[in-house]
């Protein structure tokens, strides 16, 4: 008899994205003629750069020769795209890291939902709240989250990002913590992360032993100069941090698929099965509290790079070396010039979005380092009514902020995604709304 993953039964049902699309249809059914903009989903629009569409052309003509051909690649990406990464992410930030740190994916979205299946199924997870949900989802799957109570699952530390709080999450008295996903510049709220802030982090996950995984695929977004582009400009980062990147906003490319994932090799986490069979019960989860991170330093190291290359070796074939190749061209004078532009862009939608929603009276925040804008909806109103509002009286579309967790409630949010235009005219049809 096969037998299905209960876990699986446990995640929440409501994908936003899809209910969000049901909303939207229906509004359409009733007003066939509407012209609906969009600025909810956080896809981008623009092409792709020449020098990426010029080096994916002389691949595939690679591809097509004997001399030139390629068949599976290294499991972690070829060399001459880890060699970029190093020389261009990383170096110029005095971030030495060695090539075999570096692991190439097909976007950050595998890792970030992959990444916790090396990890014992009983650590707690901490999460900022609102989050980009593949975090805690990809923990559900696997038994590790709890049930679902209230909006919240029972076995995550949700760490509120709120305008009371100037979106800075705190780091709990009360809970205990062993693996934390922190996102800068974060989705959905648009925020960023001082130096100062993230080095708490480092410092947290030093001292208790636990783990952050770090997603900075919007790190190409900050142009304020004191923002750290990388978790690894902390020190103490490598022994406790692996990072996350992805070529998906920097360069556009959701549909060509290329990403990387940073993981130190002095990133080493316990072994609390060696020596001992360790099952799951409430008095162990109080005493897990206070005895863990002491118990751990006694037994056997392991050492995550070297296991994370295990993983991917045995489930992973590579991204495409077309892909690869496309993904180095952004490191050429060209290539990097070309993707600023295209950031640039965005980021003049993101400046124009929060200006005139502001002049609208509205409480936004991000938007500066980042294509989000996360606003407060007025007064009295839920993220999906204001959601339904905007839709029916503007015919724009915005993400309820609920949809990315509980602190999310009485937010929205808008991407800069669009054209140039599209946002104008987003922006000209709120405003009419709103008079
Ligand atoms: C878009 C996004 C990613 C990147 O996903 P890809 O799989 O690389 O396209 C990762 N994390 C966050 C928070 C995102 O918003």
């Amino acid at each position: 008899m096969a037998l299905v993953n209960v876990h699986f039964l446990n995640l929440q049902n409501n994908y936003l994205f899809a209910d969000i699309a049901k909303k939207v249809n229906a509004y359409k059914v009733m007003h066939p003629k509407a012209d609906i903009i969009s600025l909810g989903i956080g896809d981008v629009t623009q092409p792709l750069c020449p020098a990426v569409t010029e080096a994916m052309h002389k691949a595939v003509s690679e591809l097509g020769t004997a001399e030139g051909f390629h068949g599976y690649g290294p499991e972690q990406g070829y060399a001459f795209l880890r060699e970029a990464i190093l020389k261009n992410d990383f170096l110029p930030r005095g971030i030495h890291l060695d090539i075999d740190e570096v692991f190439i994916n097909d976007g950050a979205k595998s890792d970030t939902g992959n990444f916790q299946e090396i990890l014992h199924w009983d650590n707690f997870i901490g999460v900022t709240d609102p989050i980009y949900p593949v975090y805690i989802d990809s923990n559900v799957m696997i038994g590790r989250c709890g049930t679902f109570e209230d909006g919240r699952w029972t076995n995550v530390v949700y760490m509120p990002c709120t305008a009371e709080n100037g979106f800075v999450p705190q780091i709990p008295k009360d809970r205990h913590m062993d693996v934390i996903y922190l996102c800068y510049p974060n989705n959905p709220t648009g925020t960023v992360i001082t130096k100062q802030e993230l080095r708490k982090w480092v410092n947290y996950a030093l001292k208790n032993d636990a783990l952050i995984l770090y997603d900075a695929a919007y790190q190409a977004y900050i142009t304020d100069p004191d923002i750290p582009h990388s978790i690894y400009e902390i020190r103490g980062a490598r022994k406790c941090a692996v990072e996350f990147r992805s070529y998906s906003k920097t360069a556009g490319f959701t549909g060509v698929r290329c990403g990387y994932t940073i993981v130190p090799k002095d990133l080493t986490v316990a072994n609390l099965t060696f020596g001992r069979e360790y099952s799951r019960s409430e008095e162990l989860m109080q005493a897990s509290l206070f005895s863990r991170s002491a118990s751990s330093t006694e037994g056997e190291r392991i050492n995550v790079n070297k296991l994370w290359n295990r993983r991917q070796c045995t489930k992973f074939n590579g991204a495409s070396y077309i892909s690869q190749r496309a993904a180095e061209a952004i490191y050429t004078p060209e290539g990097k010039q070309q993707v600023k532009a295209t950031i640039d862009y965005y980021m003049q939608n993101a400046h124009r979005l929060l200006e005139g929603l502001q002049q609208l009276g509205f409480e936004c925040y991000g938007g500066r380092n980042a294509p989000y804008i996360w606003m407060k909806t007025p007064e009295g109103s839920s993220s999906w009514q204001f959601f339904e509002a905007l839709l029916y009286g503007a015919q724009v579309v915005c993400t309820p902020g609920v949809g990315f967790g509980p602190s999310g409630e009485g937010y929205v949010r808008f991407t800069a995604f669009g054209s140039h235009e599209t946002t104008e005219k987003a922006l000209e049809r709120i405003s009419r709304w709103t008079r």
